[in-house]
């Protein structure tokens, strides 16, 4: 009788055994697959059908964002912050007119130019912000100064473009700007007509992990086509449109941004990993295809967690977006049948 009852206790204790064995496996190969760095960046979310697109542009749109990430890549590669690549990342999507911040920024209903910024580094809590502003070439940078030169979180308007002059941050015209595409749009949208350009939201961000495991994040963006009296969107709105915490997740937004501040749709996925134990992809994707969805808000978000997981939902038809990990994999998209 003795015999049977320990072999079953020695089956259960070698059962228990090899659990622990297949959870230290876990374990370790999930700690050998973290990257040693990653960074993710996107281009804005929208209504990229193919039929709007001709290989010619799409074309330059996919070298564009891989101009992007060479530049985190290299930043991050020589021991770089993530706060520093994500600025650098940025400021080539905003020398390039095909995206919707800085150069090539969408009109406003009286036909300047209006940027807004903001920037987070998920190891501090620290940020800076910066909304309406109309003469910083580079208005990522702007937000980065908000956030380390002042005591201050969110700067707008005049002051804001007073105050990065003033620390020497490079300053244009609003002309600078200005691209005929653009202005064609806003002269469409003014008209009552459906702007007969790719129509999407435009706005860039990027999130990044550094080697030493630190996260942030940053977003910039001209707004909406056609806006006025001084609206601001969720782009420059901490928590809305970007947050960075290193216990959990970096987020970039971008969509619809009225309903992207309503939701506080960046805090929300971090918030859903902290306090609700859900993985970056069940938190994005409860916000972005539930939440949002319920909302008839469209749009999407760039996320990377502290493990260097990276997650990027959207509900749009595309969204320009592209990733790249220290172990080597990489990609970009732009519709919703690529990654
Ligand atoms: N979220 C931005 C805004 O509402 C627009 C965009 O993402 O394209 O200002």
């Amino acid at each position: 009788m003795k015999k049977p009852i320990f072999s079953i206790i020695a089956l259960l204790f070698s059962f228990i055994g090899i659990g622990f064995l297949f959870l230290g496996n876990l374990e370790s190969d999930e700690k050998s697959e973290r990257p040693e760095f990653a960074l993710a960046i996107h281009g804005g979310a929208g209504a990229m059908s193919r039929d709007l697109m001709t290989d010619e542009l799409e074309v330059q749109y996919r070298s564009g964002l891989e101009a992007a990430l060479q530049k985190g890549e290299e930043i991050l590669k020589n021991g770089g912050s993530a706060m520093d690549a994500v600025e650098a990342t940025i400021h080539i999507l905003e020398d390039n007119p095909l995206f919707n911040a800085g150069k090539g920024a969408v009109f406003t209903h009286e036909e300047t130019v209006e940027l807004d910024a903001s920037f987070m580094d998920g190891g501090t809590g620290n940020a800076g912000a910066v909304a309406g502003i109309k003469t910083i070439k580079h208005p990522i940078s702007a937000a980065r100064l908000v956030m380390d030169s002042s005591v201050h979180v969110m700067m707008a308007g005049e002051g804001a473009d007073k105050f990065a002059s003033s620390y020497g941050l490079e300053v244009v015209e609003n002309t600078y700007f200005h691209t005929e595409r653009r202005l064609k749009q806003v002269q469409e949208k003014k008209a009552g007509e459906e702007p007969k350009v790719l129509k999407k939201h435009g706005t860039v961000g990027c999130v990044a992990l550094d080697k030493e495991g630190n996260l942030a994040a940053g977003t910039s963006t001209g707004g909406m086509t056609n806006k006025r009296y001084g609206r601001v969107g969720d782009a420059p709105i901490i928590g809305a449109g970007t947050y960075a915490n290193n216990e959990s997740c970096a987020v970039s937004c971008t969509g619809h941004g009225e309903y992207f501040i309503r939701n506080v749709v960046a805090y929300d996925v971090s918030a859903l990993m902290q306090y609700g134990n859900k993985s970056l992809q069940e938190a994005g994707d409860h916000i972005i295809h539930e939440k949002l969805v319920k909302q008839n808000a469209s749009g999407g978000l760039i996320s990377l967690d502290k493990d260097g997981n990276i997650h990027m939902p959207f509900n749009s038809a595309g969204m320009f977006r592209g990733f790249i990990k220290s172990n080597g994999s990489s990609g970009i998209a732009i519709y919703d049948d690529e990654f």
